[in-house]
Parts: structure tokens; sequence; C-alpha cells
């Protein structure tokens, strides 16, 4: 608990100074020469602002492949290299997964293959990512530790054949990481075309969970005891009296490996913030090795799964993330909101370092992306704040497992449409690329999210439940507006508006951070079951929205889903009827969710028009200090999400470049004020867009002006001039 306030109180600190404070020491060799080298090592001020941590910005727009060249002969490397160069890459990343192939027996570590491909590119004018190759460890560990593998949430432990196939607490793990991590380090910390560091893979991957009784359990024991302190305050937190759970002794409490119908929904939430603490113990080990051997390479990992993504870039200098937008596993629209998350992790830009080069999943679960999707799709990437797009990966594979996610090439490692594609976005980034450098998003609005609050969701007595944030998200988004992701600790004032949905579990500190927020005259947007629990994870025992509600000026004691089987409604909706401006004399409906509202102090915008709580406030409005706290007790229909984005932008005087269609998204990035703006259509069809002024269009290299039609998945670039 101490380290979780810790951490908030560096990370409030950090956000404060917007500057970097980082030093580094230049004390390491210079770069070894590479002769014949198409691309100059970088600047030393450049260098540095690549390690810069908050507020990071590339010192250039990096693009490229995940490329695996341990597969292949030797004698196809010269044709890669050759056709990333011609697609305009600049930078691959390496050896996540080639612990096997660098050191195939104990101690016999084989770099010569990695400095030949590394050089190979280096000449081709491409840079690395370097991983460290611990995604998965070589067979040869196993012989050593049979123990190695984890073990799953049934009590079985897994066998060798798969990946990520270690539990992090595992002593002998912790050393074999030091060595591994140590040696590729050491190999290339002063290589001129390792750009950084990309331990591991996917860390945090649910595949990875460990529930083993010999490591795992007595850590998980220990960390409760330093949490709780004693079994007596454990006790009490957790609820114990029922069902018979007291414990006497901390080797008494299990990992939540499987039971008989369900755990003690505390356990479940303290042994997620314990695992994400081992997962962030294990990367920092990592980290640790890399700054001290490779102090002028920065470190970055594409963050996965469950862990506190906050906690796991804080020891990161840049967020990384894997974008593989949905189609076929999801609407093809709702992509920037998880852009936009891996963005606020450590407020500046981020990396996608695996972008969809190819179909992912296997050859029958997933759609072709259709002409222009990919490149738009890259174009998102770079829009919401990315400053290098890596397609996963450069060739599908041949042999081996995933042979079905798609790569860019196919097998048969000749270009085809999708290289041909992507190839002539490299040439419009020649361009684009520049533009981009030294910009950053800004946004007047973030969305707010909490993992400890999302993970106390899991419990099994919550049930999954949709909080349809994305749909709130897509009202502003059409209105033109750019969107932050932001969380615990942060500074909130710098935003006019701050919707946190759903806020499910909230802390004093939290209230306190809303409340300075909407005093100094920021707008709150609150929606049902917030303020439920406290954060032991317990149910409040104050009247709902429990710590929140005097913020909200309302409480609530009864609520009820808005369920299909519902005789009184059709379908489930909830007809709702506006009362005060933004829904005055409209009428709607709501689905989900009925918290049923007692306004004190709030004054009702909407109220319910149905069964035994029609006349009561469904959506509230509370004013505190300069600010307003909505409350939103449903979930709300497109007609009244629309109203409400618009009429919480007005009185801040937020003017967003102009308003686009459905499903295109418009973001910006800016600097000096300047904005260079991406209108992305993601609709089969051609989209009219109205341009208020002149830009000039960066990719036809022209300017326009008024109603400007974009084809089917396509894009403009506007740069103000
Ligand atoms: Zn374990």
């Amino acid at each position: 608990m101490d380290n979780r306030r810790d951490f908030l109180t560096k990370l409030a600190a950090a956000s404060a100074a917007l500057v970097p404070v980082r030093t580094f020491s230049f004390a390491a060799p210079l770069p070894r020469p590479v002769s014949g080298s198409a691309v100059e090592p970088m600047a030393e001020d450049a260098a540095q602002n690549l390690r810069g941590g908050a507020l990071y910005r590339s010192p250039k727009t990096f693009f490229g492949a995940d490329y695996y060249p341990e597969a292949w002969e030797e004698s196809r490397w010269p044709t890669d290299v050759q056709m990333m160069r011609e697609a305009g890459f600049n930078i691959v990343r390496l050896a996540e997964f080639a612990w096997a192939r660098i050191e195939p027996r104990e101690g016999d570590l084989d770099f010569d293959w990695l400095d030949r491909i590394v050089d190979l590119l280096w000449k081709g004018g491409i840079q690395t990512l370097m991983g460290t190759p611990t995604s998965q460890p070589p067979p040869w560990l196993y012989q050593k530790y049979p123990d190695l593998y984890p073990v799953n949430a049934e009590g079985i432990r897994y066998n060798f054949g798969g990946r990520y196939l270690y539990c992090f607490n595992h002593p002998g793990m912790a050393e074999y990481t030091r060595k591994i991590v140590s040696g590729i380090a050491k190999r290339y910390a002063n290589h001129p075309a390792v750009v950084g560091w990309h331990p591991d893979n996917e860390f945090g991957h649910v595949a990875r969970e460990c529930y083993c009784k010999e490591y795992c359990e007595p850590a998980f024991h220990k960390w409760l005891e330093a949490r709780y302190g004693s079994l007596d305050k454990l006790n009490a937190a957790w609820g114990t009296s029922f069902w018979s759970q007291i414990y006497s002794d901390w080797s008494q409490i299990p990992l939540p490996r499987l039971t008989q119908q369900q755990h003690n929904p505390a356990l479940i939430l303290d042994y997620r913030r314990f695992w994400s603490d081992t997962v962030v113990g294990y990367q920092k080990l990592q980290i640790d090795i890399l700054a001290e051997i490779a102090p002028r390479q920065f470190t970055t990992h594409n963050l996965w799964g469950k862990p506190d993504y906050f906690a796991m870039a804080r020891d990161l200098n840049v967020a990384a993330m894997n974008f593989y937008p949905a189609y076929g596993w999801g609407r093809l629209e709702d992509n920037g909101l998880e852009l936009d998350t891996f963005r606020g992790l450590k407020d500046g830009n981020f990396w996608v370092v695996e972008q969809r080069g190819g179909r992912p999943g296997s050859h029958n679960e997933t759609l072709e992306s259709a002409p222009g999707l990919l490149r738009l799709w890259a174009y998102q990437s770079y829009a919401h704040g990315a400053d290098a797009v890596i397609f996963f990966r450069w060739r599908t594979a041949a042999r081996g497992g995933e042979e079905y996610w798609f790569g860019l090439l196919n097998q048969d490692g000749r270009p085809n449409r999708r290289y041909r594609e992507l190839a002539g976005m490299g040439k419009e980034l020649e361009r684009v690329g520049k533009l981009l450098e030294g910009t950053n998003v800004v946004s007047p609005l973030a969305f707010y999210v909490d993992y400890e609050s999302e993970w106390a969701k899991t419990a099994p007595d919550v049930r999954a439940f949709d909080d349809r944030r994305a749909d709130y998200y897509k009202a502003f988004k059409r209105l033109g507006v750019n969107i932050d992701v932001t969380g615990r600790g942060r500074d909130l004032t710098r935003y006019k508006i701050v919707f946190a949905p759903m806020l499910y579990m909230v802390n004093d500190d939290m209230v306190e951070q809303f409340t300075r927020f909407v005093r100094g005259g920021g707008t709150l947007v609150l929606t049902f079951r917030s303020g439920v629990k406290e954060w032991d994870n317990s149910v409040t025992m104050q009247p709902l929205p429990g710590l929140l509600r005097d913020l909200a000026g309302i409480e609530i004691e009864e609520f009820e889903p808005l369920l299909k089987m519902d005789p009184e409604l059709k379908e489930g909706e909830m007809p709702l009827q506006g009362v005060a401006a933004p829904f005055a004399a409209r009428a709607s409906a709501g689905t989900i969710w009925a918290d049923i509202l007692e306004p004190k102090g709030a004054q009702a915008l909407a109220k319910y028009g149905r069964k035994f709580y029609a006349g009561k406030a469904a959506v509230t409005l509370n004013r505190v200090g300069e600010g307003r706290v909505i409350y939103i007790g449903t979930h709300l229909a497109r007609d009244f999400a629309d109203a409400l984005a618009a009429w919480l932008l007005a009185p801040h005087r937020i003017v967003p470049p102009f308003a686009v269609p459905e499903m295109v998204d418009v973001s910006y990035r800016e600097k000096a004020g300047k904005k260079l703006i991406f209108v992305m259509n993601f609709n089969n069809t051609a989209q009219a867009v109205r341009l208020p002024r002149t830009y000039r269009n960066v990719l036809a290299e022209r300017d326009v002006a008024g109603s400007v039609l974009i084809p089917p998945r396509d894009l403009l670039i506007l740069s103000e001039a």
C-alpha cells in the first residue's frame, strides 16, 4: 500500500514538473562506427529527448516491422533489407523470442548472427529496437528447473511447448534473466543502430498468471502481510467471518485457484494487485539492468493484459502498445480510445510496436483488410500520438507457432497488396514524418480510468458489465475533440472536462482530486455504478454514490438493471423525458441500468418515464464552486449523448476544428499552437467534411477549403498555415 502511495506522489510530482527531469550519464564509450552506414548517429540532445520519460517526443518518426531473421535463411536477409528500404522503413524490433537461438546451450552465447543482421539493417538505414529474449526461455532451462513452468488457476502446471512459460517469482528465472539481459545489453549498449530496448514481450498477458504453491503463494502471503500488517486487519477488511474463512495463519490464505462457487471478492482483488506488482517488479529487474549497462538507450514495452498500465509505464521511458484494430473481432471504429489510453500512460507520445500488418488470429477468424485500411490504421496511430509504427510482422511464418497470424508479406516473401500499400505510405511519410516531428496531442478533455477499480468489477457477483464508455467517447469525437486518458494522482486542472464512467471503487484521494478539479471550474461527469465500493473492496456503508455523494449532490436508495425480460419495458428500453438543458422537452431512452436519483442539491436534467420510479431523476447537474458535476444514472441513447457532449463543451469555449460524420476519426497533433489534422474515413463510402477555413492538404500539396469529399478508407492530412 505504501509503495502505491509513494508511486502516486511521484507521479503527481512528475506531472506537475511538466518537463523531463531525468538526467543521463554520457560517460559510456562512444558508439562503435559502422562503415557505409546510411544513417547518422543521433545527436546527443535528440538521444536524450528520446529517453525523455514525461512529455516524450521522438526526435524522428519511425516506421518499420517486427522482424524474425532467425526464422529464415541468411541468404534471404539482404532481400528483406532492400524491400524494407524501398518501403521507407527505418526501424525493426528484433530478438524478443530469440533466447534459444542466442544461447542454444547454457553459457554458450552466440551473438554473431544478431550482429550480422543488425549491421546489415543499419547499412540499409534501418535502426533496431532490441528485445531482451526472455519471452520464452530455452528448453535447457527447464531441465535445470522443472518447476519453472507457471501453474494455472486450476492448479495444473503447464508443459513445454507454448510461450511465456515461466513463473515470475521463480528465483532461478531471476538469476538467468540477469545473465541473459546483461549479456545482450553489454553487446549492444553502444551500437549506434540500436535505438532502444524492448524487454520481453507482453509481460501482462493473462496466460502468464501463475498460481504456484512453491513461489507465488509465499510471495502473496508476504505481500498481504506488508499491506495489512496483521491477520486481524485482513480478516476484518475481507469479511472472512462469512463462510467460515477467518484465517489464523498467513499460510492458510490461498491464491484464487479453482474453487466451488466463488472466491471472496477482496481476495480476488488483492490477487490482481499482487499480480500487477509482481509483473511490474519483474519488468523493473530488467529495466534496472538495461539502465545500468545501456544508459544511452531508452526502454519501452508493449503493455498488454491485466496489470496496472500506469504502474508499468512509470518505469519505462516510453509507453508502447500492440494495435490490432478490430475487424472481425469487434467494431471497426472503436480504436481511438485504445490509442488515447496508451498516450495517457506517460502523458506523452508513445510507440506502436505491433501494428496490424496482416490478418491476426487463425486463418478463419478475422477479415482481410480492404484496400486502404492498413494505411489508414497506421495513420490513426500517428494521429493519436504514436511516434513509431512497427508492423507485426515482416513476413508470415512458414513454420512454427502462429503460422496464420499474417504479417506484411505472405510466406512466399513476394511484394503483395499489403506491402505495396504500406510502401506507398512510406513514400508519403518522407513528408508527413517531418511534419509529425516535435508535435504532441493536446486535449481539453480527458477520460478517467483506474485499473484497480476496473479489477474490482471482475468479481463473480459483479459479472461482466458493459459501461459503454466508447459511446460517449464517440459523441465527443464526432464533434472533433481530442481526448486524453488520465487517472489517479494526475493533475486534472489542465482539463476542462473529465469524464469518469462507472468508477466502481473510489478512495479519498480520488475524491480530493475530483473536488480540486471541480472547484477550480472543471466539469466532472460520473455515470451509474460509481462510488459503490471503497478501497478495501467493501461495499460502501454510506448512501450511494458513496464517497462521491457530496460532489454529485444526489443520493441513490434504489437501482436496477434494465432488462429485456422486463414486461413493463419494450426491449429493456426505459423512456426518458428531458426537463432542463440540454434535454429540455425532449424524449429519449435509457438502457442497461437505472440509478434512481434523489437530488440533494443537484438539479434534474432528465427523468425516468415508466415503472414505479417514473418522474424520478435520471440525469442530474450539481454546481460545486466554479464547476459542475453531471451524474448519469442510465446509459443514454445516441441523441441524448450527442446533446450532452455539445452542451458540456459550450461553456468552456472548446471549439474543435470541425465536426465529422459517423466512423470518421478526426484527431490532431500540434506544435507551437499550429495543428496537423488527420481526418480519417473508416466508411466504405466517400464522406464529405466541411472545413471552416483554408488548410494545406499535405498529401495533395495544395490548399483546400469548404466541403471536401474523402474517399472510402482514405484520409485528409491538413496543416494550419
Ligand atoms: Zn508461480
